[in-house]
């Protein structure tokens, strides 16, 4: 059965008209004209593969590039090759981090339940980071691996998972970065190379994917060490990030409800039953009945 006739199926199901357009979202007369444009002048070339092929995939590239179809054409040829060039896809499908539990246990991070908008939480304790162990148990190199198969992961997973979870479209992430105990003295020139090598990734390759960055515990250390990090990122990025010291509570909970905020945070879940908020991946996306939702749904895109 081709895509076509799955699609000419699955249309005259009204269910599935209904995640059709959560799946879409509403548009924007502005903003469908520009990504009209942009789509066009890559299907002109021959540079629109069908995966990428999506409304809202062409608007992150738009956005990030201030709705420039040339600069943002140029931005997304950069990420084919990119792709191209690292072999994404293949990491995608076929990379194995061995080192997962050997890697949290040195480096609690996580995604954590969604926000109150229905976006995925990601939460990472990088002041707890022992670094010289996380040398120890991988590489930059396959650690930046593990980091691009989780944004595919959040992609291909998580986001349809949260749109139909909370009925409107997904395509970004609320952070919260606990950087307690971070400074000049303990962030190595190894773990500046990772953080902005990752920064680039994500700004480059994944744009637009990053909703909301909350920086909490940030002490006089930190601020030090965010003075030179900042330098690396893009002032679209920035204006997304909000620096807290340690009376951050009342700002992170305008933005994600107690209970999905891990007790060590100041919200109100331990993740008892599976030893740790961090360690368990809950949200949307590991939900069965929701990801068969989602994958009906991309096959209607
Ligand atoms: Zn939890």
């Amino acid at each position: 059965m081709s895509f076509r006739s799955i699609e000419q199926l699955l249309r005259r199901n009204s269910k599935i008209k209904i995640s059709q357009s959560i799946a879409n979202g509403i548009h924007d007369q502005k903003e469908e004209r520009s990504v009209q444009a942009l789509r066009e002048s890559l299907l002109a070339t021959n540079q629109l593969p069908e995966k990428f092929d999506d409304h809202h995939v062409l608007l992150r590239f738009l956005r990030m590039r201030g709705f420039n179809v040339i600069k943002a054409k140029e931005m997304f040829l950069n990420m084919l090759k990119w792709r191209e060039d690292c072999a994404v896809d293949t990491i995608a499908k076929d990379f194995k981090f061995e080192e997962f539990d050997a890697l949290k246990r040195c480096y609690p991070h996580g995604f954590h339940g969604v926000d109150r908008f229905g976006r995925p939480l990601y939460i990472e304790r990088i002041g707890s980071v022992d670094l010289s162990k996380l040398m120890q148990v991988t590489s930059i190199d396959r650690y930046i691996k593990y980091h691009i198969s989780e944004q595919e992961k959040t992609l291909s997973l998580r986001y349809p998972a949260c749109s139909v979870a909370a009925k409107k479209h997904i395509s970004s992430t609320t952070a919260i970065l606990d950087v307690k105990g971070l400074g000049m003295n303990n962030f190595s020139k190894a773990a500046r190379e990772m953080f902005i090598e990752i920064q680039k990734i994500d700004s480059n390759y994944y744009p637009e994917t990053l909703h909301q960055l909350y920086i909490i515990n940030a002490g006089s250390g930190f601020r030090a060490l965010w003075k030179v990090l900042k330098t690396f990122m893009e002032a679209r990025t920035l204006k997304k990030i909000q620096v807290l010291g340690t009376n951050y509570l009342s700002t992170v909970l305008e933005a994600v409800e107690p209970s999905n905020l891990p007790e060590f945070l100041g919200g109100t879940c331990t993740c008892s039953a599976t030893g740790g908020c961090l360690l368990q991946d809950k949200g949307p996306w590991t939900d069965a009945g929701i990801i068969r939702a989602s994958k009906v749904r991309l096959l209607i895109r």
